[in-house]
């Protein structure tokens, strides 16, 4: 008996008009990552359907239950749709595995298979009762759920479902820019877009000398934790020292954090029009530090019109501690590295700032070659599977 791996879709079926559009998406995007795997993946409407060989299923399937749009994921059977042929396939299967209490289950897509669906589970239920011994059924709490799909020329017959990410296709969105800094919060924002079906490209504002490379390779090994969702992402690297130190050196203590965010910003939306990005997507949390306040967030989100997703807005610390443990980045973003917010970290930042205020500060330096300056320098990297892990 051949077996196969079957993938379900996730929230598509909401979907209907865009049903072709997505499950190309899901296509792509499982060839893309299984570049390196020799497989035949078959696609429909419900369904896809991936070969490979036997011993490489389970690496296969570590893989790609981390692509958004799938919603589940099973070992199946796959047999010719034939009555006896079905039959003996599952005596063969049941005999091998191990259950006291079992259920059977039939979905019959194909209406010409002459046995409704509840007809053929009973027949079935019948067959292992009478063939193997000490079995008994249990609709509500079977120890062995035995699925059987009827499909058109083939027919599949499994058990556990592996649960994958759901969400939408990545890329299915468009391309957003996430502004990556080495902390907690944006990584889980990233993997929340992209579980949106945005792909990403990553900013990242480092300081050198007062923030370190180790700083820098943490934001790197970030973006390739992130990876497993998105096999290719492009990182920008921005030098802010100049713009910090001019910060620094003009900007009354209360005000630097809210200007250099302004600045950020700015760059960020400059760099987005360069890569045809649609949206920003950064980790800031309502209330979480002083830059994070509503008065904050409105006047430093003043300097662009562009949309501005921000997916943990609304979550306690915990909770996105918990997505940063479950996707794999906490341990790395927990490593004490200085963000270049937190160098030159005033006493006592402004909680409410005022727009007109921020306005005349900024004004006091020519902010705008500094930033044309850090652009027109900015360093991009593709991380990808070649990427090497450096000892952070
Ligand atoms: P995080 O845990 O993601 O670092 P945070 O709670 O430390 O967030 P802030 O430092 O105020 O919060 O930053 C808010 C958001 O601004 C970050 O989540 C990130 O999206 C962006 N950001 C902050 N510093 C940088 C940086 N050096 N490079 C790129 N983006 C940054
Ligand atoms: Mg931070």
């Amino acid at each position: 008996m051949e077996k196969i791996i079957l993938i379900k879709y996730g929230e598509l079926t909401t979907k209907k008009a865009n049903r072709n559009l997505f499950v190309n998406k899901i296509y792509e995007n499982i060839k893309e990552s299984l570049a390196n795997y020799d497989v035949k993946i078959i696609k429909n409407r419900v369904r896809m359907f991936i070969s490979v060989k036997d011993e490489q299923i389970e690496e296969v399937i570590d893989i790609i239950k981390n692509i958004f749009g799938i919603h589940s994921i099973v070992i199946a059977y796959k047999v010719n749709t034939n009555i006896d042929l079905i039959k003996n396939s599952v005596l063969e299967i049941a005999k091998n595995t191990c259950f006291s209490t079992f259920k059977v289950e039939t979905d019959r897509a194909d209406k010409s298979f002459p046995i409704n669906s509840i007809e053929f589970s009973k027949e079935i239920g019948g067959l292992i009762l009478k063939n193997i011994s000490n079995k008994k059924v249990d609709v509500h709490h079977p120890e062995y759920l035995l699925k059987i799909e009827i499909r058109n020329d083939y027919t599949y017959i499994y058990s556990k479902e592996i649960k994958a990410l759901g969400g939408y296709p990545l890329g299915v969105a468009g391309k957003g820019l996430l502004m990556l800094s080495g902390g907690i919060d944006s990584p889980v924002a990233g993997y929340m877009a992209m579980k949106r079906g945005i792909k990403i490209e990553c900013i990242y504002f480092e300081s050198p000398p007062h923030t370190s490379v180790a700083a820098k390779n943490k934001v790197k090994e970030l973006v390739s934790i992130l990876n497993k969702y998105q096999p290719s992402i492009c990182l920008h690297i921005i030098n802010f020292t100049e713009l910090q130190e001019a910060i620094y050196k003009n900007i009354d203590p209360s005000y630097m954090i809210t200007i250099m965010r302004r600045m950020m910003y700015r760059i960020s939306e400059k760099v987005l029009k360069q890569r045809k990005c649609l949206v920003l997507i950064n980790g800031e949390s309502v209330g979480q530090v002083a830059s994070q306040t509503l008065t904050s967030m409105q006047v430093i989100n003043n300097v662009t019109n562009l949309p501005v997703i921000r997916p943990v807005a609304c979550l306690d610390k915990l909770e996105i501690i918990d997505i940063a443990k479950k996707i794999g980045t906490y341990e790395t973003s927990i490593l004490p590295y200085e963000d270049c917010c937190t160098i030159f970290l005033p006493k006592h930042p402004v909680i409410n700032p005022n727009l007109e205020k921020a306005i005349e500060y900024e004004n006091t330096f020519d902010y705008q070659s500094l930033i044309e300056k850090a652009i027109d320098n900015k360093e991009t990297v593709i991380i990808d599977k070649n990427y090497k892990k450096i000892d952070i």
